[in-house]
């Protein structure tokens, strides 16, 4: 009898940065409305997925390792998981698949860690299951399962506007040299949405407005246009929850990037550089300062979330 190996597939899926993001008030239903722009950072996660050997089982199986795993849910909860259950939904498959997700983007850091390896987990499953499934219908189930789960689909550089998710591409002559800051701990986007509520029921803290003046200087590819628009409405209640950020931010600048800023709901701080010679310069004076946990040198855009390559082209 011939005994059929089960193909593990992979998927490679970037981390984001938010360039511009405003947040719009609360409104009474509870959500605020935004607009973004997303630009996908040369930090990746892998997620590889295999049928189960029993192949009846009505649930998939999660396994963490690298970066932050510990903190990372290994059962249903994890939105790899929530997304293979999507999928099985929408094309009425038995979600009998094993998940092996690699992570390198930090978790809970504001680089949509958990929404990438959603996106990741639809594009090799969807190849494991060979489901033909159009992009557009893939966007769908993405956008159901969170804001940003959409755009690690997508890649590039966006604009979002709704929660995020609805998405239109931004001219971005490239690349971008970026510095990464890891922070020590994470911080709850929920909890930073909170503050932000908070500190504008007591004050007026900056509104990043609208995102014209950034996408115009994207379009130039100059990273010193760039670095003079970008704006994170998110970026005080992160301070206010991590006051210690704005030594990170400060250490930055003076270690010669163009710009610095809170990534999403944070606490990463993202540094734009004038070109990879000074991103790497960047990343090794904030490494020895002591303002962050660790320092990783990225560029952007890149694509979205993608097949690894042997296996795209086998
Ligand atoms: P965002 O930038 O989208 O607001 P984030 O990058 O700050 O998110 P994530 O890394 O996505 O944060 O993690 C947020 C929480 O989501 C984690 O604390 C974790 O409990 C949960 N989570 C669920 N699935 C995953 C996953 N696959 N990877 C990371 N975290 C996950």
């Amino acid at each position: 009898m011939l005994s059929v190996v089960p193909q593990p597939i992979s998927a490679r899926v970037p981390a984001k940065v938010n360039l511009h993001l405003a947040v719009g008030d609360l409104r009474p239903d509870g959500y605020h409305e935004l607009t973004t722009v997303f630009q996908a950072l040369s930090l990746h996660d892998t997620v590889t997925v295999v049928r189960a050997a029993d192949q009846h089982r009505a649930e998939p199986t999660v396994r963490v390792s690298g970066e932050g795993a510990a903190d990372v849910p290994a059962d249903t909860s994890n939105l790899a998981a929530r997304a293979v259950l999507a999928l099985a939904e929408r094309y009425d498959r038995i979600p009998a698949v094993d998940i092996a997700i690699s992570k390198d983007i930090p978790v809970a850091g504001g680089m949509a860690g958990g929404s990438a390896d959603a996106a990741a987990a639809l594009v090799a499953t969807a190849a494991l299951w060979k489901l033909d499934a159009p992009r557009a219908e893939l966007l769908e189930i993405a956008a159901g399962l969170g804001s940003d789960v959409p755009f690690c689909l997508l890649g590039g550089t966006a604009l979002g506007v709704g929660r995020g998710e609805q998405l239109v591409r931004v001219l971005s002559r490239g690349p971008f040299h970026w510095v990464l800051a890891l922070a020590r701990e994470g911080l709850s986007t929920p909890a930073v949405f909170r503050e932000i509520d908070d500190l504008r029921a007591v004050g007026a803290p900056p509104r990043a407005g609208a995102a014209d003046d950034l996408i115009a200087a994207l379009a130039t590819g100059d990273p010193h246009r760039v670095a003079q628009h970008l704006a994170n409405d998110l970026q005080a209640a992160a301070l206010s929850l991590q006051p210690g950020l704005r030594r990170t931010l400060r250490a930055g600048v003076e270690a010669g990037a163009l710009a610095g800023i809170v990534s999403g709901s944070g606490p990463t701080c993202a540094f734009l550089c004038a070109d990879g010679e000074a991103a790497v310069a960047v990343g090794s004076e904030l490494a020895g300062a002591g303002v962050c946990r660790t320092v990783r040198v990225a560029s952007g855009p890149v694509p979205g979330a993608h097949l690894l390559d042997e296996q795209a082209q086998g």
